[in-house]
């Protein structure tokens, strides 16, 4: 699929895509977890750990960072902790209703460059956001890369994000030792 672009060359670093959200679930009293697809119905084409600016159409848009790895469907996810007036508005968006999508921008990882390696993940709080789509696209391309080590620490063990998702990013897959390393997942206190 035609990937989307976000050059300088294109005006459309600057035209938000209309996105639909599709599904949407809290994870913690403060983070709500949004699906969205654009409506062309192209993919974002984004690195793990790349954002897009999400525009609440006639008020603002907010950076939010691309929390899951590329998928066939062309959905994507978005983390989005309630601070203000455009994080406010994502967690009040009903299913079918729009948002605008500019990107992918940043860098993102060196998913290329980090192959073959051990990999020790680090993240704290709603850090761990971006880097859900680092371990979903390892945990999509196994066997690139060695032993993967989440530590995830968090304020109160209430806030740690993805809990549910542990035991399958646990699970071991074919022709390896195991997915992902996550014992030392524990919340820290002050
Ligand atoms: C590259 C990048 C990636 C990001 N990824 C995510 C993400 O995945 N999920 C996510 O929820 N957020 C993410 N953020 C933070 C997010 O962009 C801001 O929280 C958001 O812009 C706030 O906009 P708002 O309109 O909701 O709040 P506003 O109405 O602009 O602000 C409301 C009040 O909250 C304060 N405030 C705003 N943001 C913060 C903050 N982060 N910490 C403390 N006080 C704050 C403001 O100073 C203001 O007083 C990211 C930011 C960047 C730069």
């Amino acid at each position: 699929m035609e990937k989307k672009l976000a050059s300088s060359e294109t005006t459309e670093l600057f035209v938000p895509t209309p996105a639909v959200l599709t599904a949407a679930r809290m994870l913690t009293a403060t983070e709500r977890l949004l699906t969205l697809r654009c409506q062309d119905g192209l993919p974002l084409g984004h690195d793990p750990g790349q954002f897009v600016q999400v525009s609440i159409f006639g008020l603002e848009e907010a950076p939010i960072s691309i929390c899951s790895a590329g998928r066939a469907d062309a959905t994507f996810e978005l983390c989005v902790r309630r601070m203000g007036r455009v994080t406010g508005a994502l967690h009040e968006l009903k299913p079918g209703q729009e948002v605008g999508v500019r990107g992918p921008f940043g860098h993102g990882f060196p998913a290329e460059e980090l192959a073959g390696k051990d990999l020790v993940l680090v993240a704290g709080g709603i850090g761990l956001a971006p880097l859900r789509s680092l371990i979903q696209h390892c945990l999509a391309h196994r066997g690139r890369f060695g032993r993967l080590t989440l530590l995830h620490g968090a304020k109160q063990p209430a806030e740690l994000l993805f809990r549910e998702e542990l035991p399958q990013w646990r699970r071991p897959q074919p022709g390896t030792p195991h997915a992902l390393r996550g014992g030392q997942v524990r919340a820290l206190h002050d």
